[in-house]
């Protein structure tokens, strides 16, 4: 992985963070035991950031109705994982800051990252794989990789923009390891992982382009939330467009529509978060664009026949006749005096129908045609040249440049109209096959998703849900070298149901089945997210807990165990209880191979059993004397 990179990236400096405060208070926050009045008086040290908090979590973001006069007051009512997130994405968005070097823009990042992330906090409504506001701040940092390049190389990642010249994202990455040994995503991920965000989202925002991700070991959760992301992403981009086009809808609306989502539902999410956008930008100091059109309205607009046209003409007389004949005829129409303004607005506003002129200052007709042609940013434009000779060496001339219709001078507006008609004709063709090129690409993304769903089968168990035995040996080996090479600690628990073969015996095996089904269940929520719960065989569980101690590990084994204990279990009218017992084990160096913290969490679960059951212990390696 990218870690030897990330290392010297961090040293590159300046790499965005929280400031000093805002850490020790997402830290102070992280743990359950910190009083409040040490949050407060953390938070007093920092006078704007207090202010900005309290204006914060007044704001709709909070979703609180009543007003918020204290710190104490808010953490009681929105709870300390949403003021931490609060606290994290406050103290890092910055769009006043200046680069120190390079054309990277701060205002655009940071109005894109935004949109992203309010769209997100309101699609748990549809994923629900994590809370509002950890779905805000993922999506906040999603990009935050690409801030650190600007930041700590702005020269060489200014190159790689112009390189890439908003190519697809994959191109980025791979220019970007290239160049940095080490891509944005990856970046994004080692540096959440620094502000102690969950791995689940660090994983998700480290695979959030990887095209099959049935090849890439995550948690369920983390590809869940990519989905979110990406469809998150598919809004911001929206929001951020000077012009909407039935062409940058048909991403969305795919990607909504392979996901089932409600169709009404999801309109109302996107108005939504585009009204939060803008609230939350005024108190970001964020710009953020008015214009956004609602995500029905797109539809309709976007797929009009006509779209708007570009007429380009150094002449103002010749301009101003061509623009009022258009005008006359119903079209919108836009105008620009040679071919690099045309470019530009091409560039920045998408017209797809441009009619040229051929001699201009600056940049003429024909080279506009070849500028259009080359550019990777630029989708299909039809382009109409104006000529006032029809010699066929003057026309193979255009057509060579790539002009895809022409009129001569002076024009009739029969003519012109004519030949308008025939060019979207063709525009409309055009996307009609892009359409299909994107249903081709679908099967591609219907088969990855029928693999994953295959090595789902392979990797879990029927019965319960959980992975099974052989997942769980693949899981611990990877972890295991993980604990090894970071040298951080790792543990296990071993939990078996109680006299189970009793349960069996005296209410049968369906019984049977229910409890084991609704223990599993237990486990599973009662699991930190980066944790992972395994049905080893028959009765008996495990549980990965990586960066854990064996104490650490116990603390979480011994609240599982009295959860199960607590829980009832409803079946056709009875109620069933049940408890079990675990034993935990640490990875120590002394271990020659993963097999053996098994051994040791199995012995430690034998002596539970032995001294009276329902109880957890902690087991010890001890390493055969070799003679
Ligand atoms: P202890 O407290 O010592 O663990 O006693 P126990 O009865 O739980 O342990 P034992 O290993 O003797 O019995 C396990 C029983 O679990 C035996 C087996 O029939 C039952 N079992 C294993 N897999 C399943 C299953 O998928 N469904 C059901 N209903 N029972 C199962
Ligand atoms: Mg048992
Ligand atoms: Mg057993």
């Amino acid at each position: 992985m990218g870690s030897a990179a990330f290392e010297e990236i961090k040293r590159a400096g300046r790499l965005p963070s929280p400031k000093a405060v805002a850490l020790e208070l997402m830290r102070l926050l992280d743990e359950k035991s910190t009083p409040i009045s040490q949050i407060t008086s953390t938070v007093e040290t920092d006078p704007v950031l207090s202010s900005r908090l309290l204006k914060l979590v007044n704001s709709p973001l909070a979703g609180v109705s009543r007003t918020i006069a204290s710190l104490a007051m808010a953490v009681n009512l929105i709870g300390r994982p949403a003021v931490r997130n609060l606290v994290l994405g406050m103290s890092l968005i910055d769009p006043g800051k200046k680069a120190l070097a390079g054309r990277f823009d701060y205002q655009e990042f940071w109005s894109k990252s935004l949109a992203r992330a309010v769209s997100a906090r309101h699609l748990t409504r549809f994923f629900k794989a994590c809370a509002p506001d950890e779905a805000f701040t993922t999506a906040l940092v999603s990009r935050i990789g690409a801030l650190g390049f600007a930041a700590t190389h702005p020269d060489d990642y200014d190159q790689i923009q112009s390189r890439v010249n908003g190519g697809p994202i994959a191109k980025h990455l791979l220019v970007e390891r290239e160049v940095f040994g080490i891509d944005q995503n990856e970046l994004s991920a080692e540096m959440m992982a620094e502000w102690y965000l969950a791995d689940v989202f660090c994983d998700a925002v480290r695979h959030q382009n990887v095209v099959d991700l049935a090849k890439v070991e995550i948690d369920d959760r983390s590809r869940i939330l990519i989905s979110q992301l990406n469809l998150a992403n598919s809004f911001a981009d929206i929001f951020v467009k000077p012009v909407v086009y039935q062409e940058d809808l048909a991403a969305v609306v795919e990607s909504f529509e392979s996901m089932n989502l409600d169709r009404e539902l999801l309109n109302d999410t996107f108005d939504l978060a585009k009204q939060e956008w803008h609230e939350l930008g005024s108190v970001f100091a964020v710009k953020t664009n008015k214009n956004v059109p609602s995500l029905a309205d797109t539809h309709s607009r976007a797929s009009r026949d006509q779209r708007p046209i570009l007429v380009v003409d150094d002449d103002p007389t010749s301009l101003k006749l061509l623009v009022n004949a258009l005008t006359e005829a119903g079209y919108e129409v836009r105008s620009a005096v040679n071919g690099f303004d045309a470019f530009k607005a091409i560039r920045a506003e998408g017209y797809q129908m441009v009619i040229t002129d051929w001699n201009m200052p600056k940049m003429d007709g024909l080279q506009l045609c070849g500028a259009l042609r080359n550019s990777e940013v630029v989708g299909f434009v039809y382009v109409i040249v104006l000529t006032s000779s029809t010699g066929n060496e003057v026309l193979s001339k255009a057509f060579d440049a790539g002009a895809d219709d022409f009129l001569i001078k002076p024009w009739k507006k029969i003519e012109l109209l004519a030949r308008l008609k025939a060019g979207f004709r063709t525009l409309n063709l055009e996307s009609n096959l892009a359409a299909e090129q994107r249903a081709a690409h679908k099967t591609n993304a219907e088969l990855a998703s029928l693999n994953d769903k295959l090595k789902r089968m392979a990797t879990t168990d029927e019965l319960t849900g959980l992975y099974n035995r052989r997942e769980a040996m693949s899981r611990l080996n990877e972890y295991w070298a993980r604990a090894k090479r970071r040298n951080t600690p790792l543990s296990c628990i071993a939990f078996d149901i109680d006299n189970f073969k009793k349960c069996n015996d005296t209410y049968g095996h369906d019984v049977g089945d229910i409890v084991l089904r609704d223990t599993a269940r237990i486990l599973k929520r009662s699991v930190r997210a980066s944790e992972s719960v395994f049905r080893m065989g028959g009765e008996e569980f495990m549980i990965l807990c990586p960066d854990s101690t064996a104490a650490m590990a116990e603390k979480g084994a011994e609240r599982i165990r009295a959860q199960v204990e607590a829980n009832r279990i409803k079946h056709l009218g009875a109620t069933y209880a049940v408890t079990i017992s675990g034993g935990v084990a640490e990875v120590v160096g002394s271990m020659n191979n993963c097999d053996e913290v098994l051994k040791v969490a199995d012995r430690a679960l034998y002596e539970a059993k032995a001294a009276g059951r329902n109880r957890v212990m902690i087991g010890q390696f001890a390493p055969i004397p070799v003679a």
